[in-house]
């Protein structure tokens, strides 16, 4: 007789990641990751929490990632019971649908945005209700508040648009929305402002943060989740005991305890953002306003109206020249864009070139 797995995971389909190519000479602009190394104090730590001979990985980590929990505590002005850390924030996303939703219990999401939440319900058995985002990039509250949803994933800024909901939208999704609402923090750094004084005044929010994008540490895989106590408590009878190893422990505190390194890195992220953004715009592409570190932008050219011919036709061209970037061809306010991260300077500039090349009717 054959084992036979639950019928649930046989249908559902993985996560499909982003592109990460072998060989050299690729300019990466698929994955948001950041351009800039960690803090050097990452490196530091690590090489210290390793020792010499790396004795030290004979231990088993902290359980509960105590002085990474308690420097994110000190960072966000919260105690340290509103605290989880997560291997990643992919982690504490897993965490969050296992605790909330199942069968009958659905997960919500805007529509587009973190296409790993429908995954992660699957894994549960969970349904998914989307609330589509508007042509005008708005959402309707209402919508998300009658979802019926058990738990609501509003990612925000959005990925993949990039663009930035408002602290007082997402407050009123709050008071009127019945489950629990996740904020997903993953650009927050880049963006204008964040959400996390809401747990203060809104006891269904949860927000949730990675130290992938902003801090460089997408390697290591170090996230967390700011809730209040009740949920903390949940999420921690769910998780694995020792979900951080001792090393990627070592680098959050490293990397949370560096505020200049990540201030300066996201300072010239954020302004070769307003350049890349900028310098498409005298090109006559169209691009949505980035509050991230990547740019939604719809490529056109001289024959090539905006459309999903023309984004894979101007994406194989850059894939041609050796650069990166990501399609989302599923939405219909992504098939026609090309998402793209932003680099160094360097990197910026030799995508240009090959942005003007392609829109000047070369290729
Ligand atoms: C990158 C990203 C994450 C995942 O971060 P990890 O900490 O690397 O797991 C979560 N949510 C969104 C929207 C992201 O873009």
């Amino acid at each position: 007789m054959k084992p036979t797995p639950n019928s649930y995971i046989e249908a559902m389909l993985a996560y499909t990641p982003g592109e990460q190519p072998q060989g050299e000479g690729w300019i990466k602009l698929n994955t948001n990751e950041n351009p800039y190394p960690p803090s050097p104090a990452v490196a530091a730590a690590v090489m210290s929490a390793l020792g010499a001979d790396g004795a030290a990985l004979r231990l088993y980590p902290s359980p509960d990632s105590r002085r990474f929990r308690e420097a994110v505590s000190v960072l966000h002005g919260l105690p340290v019971d509103h605290v989880l850390a997560g291997n990643g924030s992919d982690d504490v996303l897993n965490l969050l649908i296992r605790a909330y939703a199942g069968p009958g219990r659905p997960v919500g999401m805007l529509n587009p945005s973190y296409s790993l939440y429908p995954v992660l319900a699957a894994a549960q058995n969970a349904p998914v209700v989307r609330v589509e985002i508007q042509a005008d990039l708005t959402f309707s509250i209402h919508a998300v508040t009658d979802s019926g949803a058990s738990i609501f994933f509003i990612t925000n800024p959005n990925a993949p648009l990039g663009i930035n909901y408002a602290r007082k939208t997402i407050a009123q999704v709050a008071a009127d929305f019945k489950g629990l609402l996740v904020v997903d923090e993953a650009y927050a750094a880049f963006a204008p402002e964040d959400c996390s004084e809401l747990l203060r005044t809104h006891s269904n929010v949860v927000i949730t943060r990675t130290l992938s994008k902003a801090h460089a540490l997408a390697g290591m895989r170090v996230g967390y989740v700011l809730a209040r106590p009740e949920v903390i408590g949940l999420l921690d009878r769910v998780r694995d005991s020792y979900n951080l190893d001792r090393l990627a422990q070592a680098a959050g505190v490293a990397a949370l305890n560096d505020a200049n390194w990540l201030q300066e890195t996201v300072g010239k992220v954020k302004r070769s953002r307003e350049r890349l953004t900028q310098s498409l715009l005298d090109i006559g592409w169209s691009v949505v306003p980035s509050a991230t570190n990547f740019v939604l932008a719809t490529p056109v050219r001289m024959g090539s109206p905006p459309g999903v011919s023309t984004s894979e036709h101007a994406f194989e061209f850059l894939r041609s020249k050796k650069i990166l970037v990501r399609r989302f061809p599923a939405h219909p306010l992504t098939a026609s864009a090309l998402r793209i991260t932003v680099g160094t300077d360097a990197e910026v500039d030799a995508f240009l070139h090959a942005a003007k090349e392609w829109t000047a009717g070369r290729g």
